[in-house]
């Protein structure tokens, strides 16, 4: 029997699955066994659009179909939990789903947990290991440019052992260290460099490549068995017939840690690099200041943050932001800044979909953890409330309406 706490090697038994699969199909079987014995409703994952730039989010009700969201997608840059919102609320909110996350997509699921916008009850949250993703288009640019190939003709692409590696149609293959392309500008996407949230073990399991080793290596996953829930799934597949597994060795288990920790160190590499060239007290603002104001106000950034999720917008209320200006005025930008910062996951959405190209993630996750030095606030590790989140949107509007007061503490008493 699985118990929580367990570190496995595991492996799909179905030969199809397998072959589709990015390290043994695991996360496939369990994906498809979870919805064939009516664990869940449906499940919700990513699979290849037009090409391998295009990762595309589906929820799906259809067995056979899971195995169509076989693989990794390195160039999914898409935040999982805020798209499957949108699409369980037009379907039904109270669907049971198992749901493929990288390490942003748990961070994101909890703080939309806190915030009514997901139950996690209703999810089995497959979590995957991650050591970064790469902006489509820059990929493709990466490929002409460094690799000296047709991004059009890749057909395979793998980050492993710190090199991006791609495959062609007519078999070419070729390597390039991560560390190469990252100093030239190339490679994964700047949240991806700073984060730390690489064996996501706040999910029901965490699945990787890393610490596999042997003749399992490339053939199976490592599942790190991170709740009771991830516990049942793997016994209920395994007695099932959907994988197979043994315990996963002490020789694997200790190459897992320390490609771990190497990962932790290269992330505080990269923060100290993108935060201290921010400045600090009044450079930091006015470097802030300066690339806002190319802002157009389209709003992607609020949309896509899995932490924004006001119904009426503060931003949009115009005693605090003049309406009809382009850049609108700072305070835009001071609203989200003093809304969101505490619980900032770093999933990067408002920096790669702002058409102005500014670094709003970097901004925000700076703010991010100089709170967390100060108040402790840890987001999306669990469901402890941040400091200020401790009233509902709704609730609070009424007493808005009810007492002519914004404030929430008032602080001149
Ligand atoms: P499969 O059966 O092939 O299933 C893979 C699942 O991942 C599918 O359900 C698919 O929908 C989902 N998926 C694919 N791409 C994305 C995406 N972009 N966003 C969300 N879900 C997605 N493991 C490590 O040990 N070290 C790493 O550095 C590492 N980096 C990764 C980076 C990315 C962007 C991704 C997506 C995965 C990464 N993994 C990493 C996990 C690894 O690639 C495999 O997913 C894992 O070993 C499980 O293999 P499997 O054969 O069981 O999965
Ligand atoms: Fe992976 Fe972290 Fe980048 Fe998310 S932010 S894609 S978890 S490296
Ligand atoms: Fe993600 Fe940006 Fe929101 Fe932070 S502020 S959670 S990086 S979208
Ligand atoms: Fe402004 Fe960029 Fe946000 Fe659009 S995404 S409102 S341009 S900061």
């Amino acid at each position: 029997m699985v118990t929580k706490g367990d570190m496995l090697y595991a492996w799909s038994t179905d030969d199809a699955i397998r072959e589709a699969g990015e390290t043994g199909g695991t996360i496939t079987a369990l994906l498809k066994f979870a919805l064939e014995s009516g664990m869940v409703d449906a499940v919700y994952a990513v699979r290849k659009g037009i090409d391998l730039y295009d990762a595309q989010p589906v929820l799906i009700t259809d067995p056979k179909e899971v195995i169509s969201t076989a693989g990794s997608l390195h160039m999914g840059t898409l935040l999982v939990p805020k798209l499957l919102r949108r699409c369980v609320t037009s379907a039904d909110p109270n669907m049971k789903i198992a749901v493929v996350l990288k390490g942003c997509d748990v961070m994101a699921a909890y703080e939309m947990a806190k915030r009514n916008q997901l139950n996690l009850d209703n999810l089995i949250m497959i979590g995957v290991n991650c050591g970064g993703s790469v902006r489509p288009a820059v990929a493709r640019k990466m490929i002409k440019e460094k690799f000296g190939i047709d991004p059009d003709t890749v057909v395979k692409e793998e980050i492993d052992k710190g090199q991006f590696i791609v495959e062609t149609a007519d078999g070419q293959h070729k390597g390039i260290s991560m560390d190469e392309l990252e100093e030239e500008g190339y490679g994964r996407r700047s949240n991806c460099r700073r984060c730390k949230m690489k064996v996501p073990r706040q999910a029901d399991l965490a699945c990787g490549n890393w610490g596999v080793i042997g003749d399992k290596a490339g053939n199976a996953t490592f599942v790190e068995v991170t709740s009771e829930k991830g516990a049942n799934l793997m016994n209920a597949a395994a007695q099932g017939g959907a994988i197979k597994t043994e315990a996963a060795p002490a020789k694997g288990i200790e190459i897992r840690g320390k490609v771990e920790n190497a990962m932790l160190k290269l992330g505080d590499k990269w923060r100290e690099k993108y935060f201290k060239s921010m400045g600090t007290g009044k450079d930091r603002l006015q470097l802030i200041m300066d690339q806002t104001s190319r802002c157009i106000r389209c709003y992607s950034c609020i949309e896509n943050c899995p932490v924004c999720y006001c119904v009426e917008c503060s931003t949009k209320k115009p005693y605090l932001v003049p309406p009809g200006e382009i850049p609108p005025n700072f305070m835009f930008h001071l609203i989200r800044f003093a809304h969101i910062s505490d619980s900032c996951v770093n999933c990067g959405q408002c920096e790669e979909l702002c058409p102005v190209e500014i670094e709003n993630s970097r901004f925000m996750h700076a703010i991010q953890t100089d709170l967390e030095s100060m108040f402790g606030y840890v987001p999306g590790v669990d469901m402890t409330l941040p400091v200020l989140a401790l009233v509902e949107e709704p609730t609070e509007r009424e007493r808005l309406t009810a007492t002519g007061s914004d404030q929430i503490f008032d602080i001149f008493k």
